[in-house]
């Protein structure tokens, strides 16, 4: 069963040595574990749906507890603290299109809003109902989870949107293919989840981000059903597909969609590579993505998150084992780690591991083969699970990310990590901030920097450490020219500094185009960019 206040399946826990409690005590001080809500504590706070009865809609409190919030840090705060606030009304789990469409009417004539609801995996509020005056309806689409169609000619495979990502690879790999798409929640979040939040996969410079591998779709709106047919290319004016990436439930419900799927590799294997320090592995990665070696992933840590990474990893023994070596190789204090993966056919992984091998080779790098490789692989899923232990210890953590050209990444990566130090100051706590370079670009990367904080007995107290570091972390990002987003999304914490990235004129575009096809502004409100509906101004709590 699912946690309903926590990351993941209740069965399946991080393994965390006290070590590694020490590690972080020595650093920020001993975690603060403050009492929990419980569960039929939380449930006593819904108050009483205000929708009629409805034709598969559950109102149950349960069912409007599960649907309340997503994986924010403001989230958990909420469903940790009971004070949640806002729940949606009713949650219906449509079989197929027809229940979609019928839902859709419904809600429309009931004057309620309408969320779609994927995972539930989201980081930035996506999923959270709006304070309105009137119902809200969440569509949980779990339950459209078929391979509906597959064209191995094209290498093509349709899907209903709903499909969360095992069960898509477990279709496909019956047949003998992959879509290759692994974000770090791919246990639970869903196709449709995915095109809505423009989502990247920890491969995705091999398999692709989702606007690559999205080739078309359906998505029932207010207006009307959208098709968008699937070609290999077209020159017929914008793509109305780049509108439903990255939507966010705005325009409607994607209800089923086509994915560029290839065979299972014949081989994959990752590899650990240190370098003396981050200049030099940074300097490293740009030549592999801009002479376009084929590699699977590149994933290059700082020295803070290399040391974190090890010492939480519960592997004392090996960790002090390869200390020793790695500082009688003069790799010391600021060692950085890059995992990088090769797959695909035979021969040419063979060949890009050769060339990324070379590459880091000139810049001083140390190839230690694929134990860390292994480690990482066996645990690229198990990491999330590691919020459960920290918050029951008394630590939060976060993470936020951004993209930019390769001039800004070293400064950008720097002045991000000490305004998140900075900004906890003034509440006499440290953070600990590390960084990675999660996805690389001929011109540019992503970084993606997590921060660990300790958590206050009050839980308004733990919001406002958290929103003086992300807002301090924003700012920085628009300062140094970078995205908002380069994968969570914009949802409701990201929705103020949006405007910075479009202009005005451009979120002129994406408001008219929401209202083309859901003129009552129903769908999901309060997303990707505040909005007053015929309901009136919407606004979102992130707590009570
Ligand atoms: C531990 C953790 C790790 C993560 N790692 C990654 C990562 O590596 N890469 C990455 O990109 N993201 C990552 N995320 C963020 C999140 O998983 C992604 O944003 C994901 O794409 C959300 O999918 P979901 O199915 O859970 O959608 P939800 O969270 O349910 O919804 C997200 C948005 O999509 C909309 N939506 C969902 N389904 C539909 C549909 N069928 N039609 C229309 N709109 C829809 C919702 O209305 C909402 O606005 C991570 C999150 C967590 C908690």
């Amino acid at each position: 069963m699912r946690r309903w206040n926590g990351w993941g399946e209740e069965h399946t826990h991080y393994p965390f040595p006290d070590s590694a409690a020490s590690y972080l005590s020595d650093r920020i001080g001993p975690g603060t574990p403050a009492l929990d809500s419980t569960l039929e504590q939380s449930l006593k706070g819904i108050p009483a749906s205000r929708l009629p009865d409805l034709p598969n809609v559950r109102t149950e409190l349960i069912e409007r507890l599960l649907h309340a919030r997503g994986q924010s840090l403001p989230d958990w705060v909420a469903l940790r603290s009971g004070k949640i606030g806002v729940f949606p009304d009713g949650v219906a789990y449509p079989e197929d299109e027809t229940q979609v469409r019928a839902l859709l009417d419904e809600a429309m004539r009931n004057h309620a809003s309408l969320i779609p609801f994927g995972g539930g995996t989201s980081v930035v509020g996506h999923i959270n109902p709006p304070e309105a005056d009137t119902p809200v309806l969440t569509i949980d689409m779990t339950k459209l989870n078929r391979l509906i169609g597959l064209d191995e000619t094209s290498r093509l495979a349709t899907f209903e949107a709903g499909v969360p990502g095992p069960e898509l690879e477990r279709q496909l790999n019956a047949k003998g293919y992959t879509l290759g798409h692994y974000p770090q929640s791919f246990e639970l979040s869903t196709l449709g989840g995915w095109i809505a939040t423009r989502s990247s996969g920890q491969q995705s410079y091999h398999y692709g981000r989702i606007e690559d591998l999205f080739a078309g779709g359906r998505a029932e709106t207010p207006s009307g059903r959208l098709e968008l047919p699937v070609l290999p290319a077209s020159a017929a004016g914008p793509d109305l597909r780049q509108l439903l990436l990255g939507s966010e439930g705005r325009l409607g419900i994607i209800t089923q969609a086509t994915v560029r799927i290839r065979p299972i590799p014949e081989y994959e294997a990752f590899y650990g590579i240190f370098f003396p320090e981050w200049e030099a592995g940074v300097e490293a990665v740009r030549q592999i993505a801009q002479e376009g070696v084929g590699t699977s992933m590149l994933r290059l840590s700082n020295a803070r998150e290399t040391e974190t990474t090890l010492a939480l990893s519960g592997k004392e023994e090996l960790v002090r084992w390869a200390d020793r070596g790695l500082r009688i190789l003069g790799f010391g204090e600021g060692r950085c780690l890059l995992v990088f993966g090769a797959t695909g056919r035979a021969e040419t992984a063979r060949q890009a591991k050769l060339q990324a091998l070379s590459i880091t080779r000139t810049h001083g790098g140390l190839n230690t083969g694929v134990t860390i490789g292994k480690l990482w692989r066996k645990s690229r899923f198990l990491t999330p699970y590691l919020r459960n232990v920290l918050w029951e210890r008394g630590y939060a953590v976060d993470t936020l990310e951004t993209a930019l050209p390769w001039r800004q990444v070293i400064p950008a990566a720097a002045a991000l990590q000490k305004a998140i130090h900075a900004s906890l100051e003034q509440f006499n706590e440290e953070a600990w901030v590390f960084a990675h370079l999660s996805h690389v670009y001929a011109d540019g990367a992503s970084i993606y920097v997590t921060y660990l904080f300790r958590r206050a007995a009050d839980p308004e107290e733990t919001l406002r450490r958290w929103s003086a570091m992300k807002s301090a972390a924003s700012r920085v990002i628009l300062a140094q020219g970078g995205t908002i987003s380069h994968q969570h999304g914009v949802g409701i914490d990201h929705a103020a500094y949006l405007p910075a990235e479009k202009g005005p004129l451009g979120m002129e575009m994406l408001r008219q185009a929401a209202r083309a096809v859901d003129p009552d502004g129903m769908m999901n409100p309060g997303k990707l960019f505040e909005d007053k509906t015929v309901h009136g101004y919407v606004r979102i709590k992130n707590s009570q």
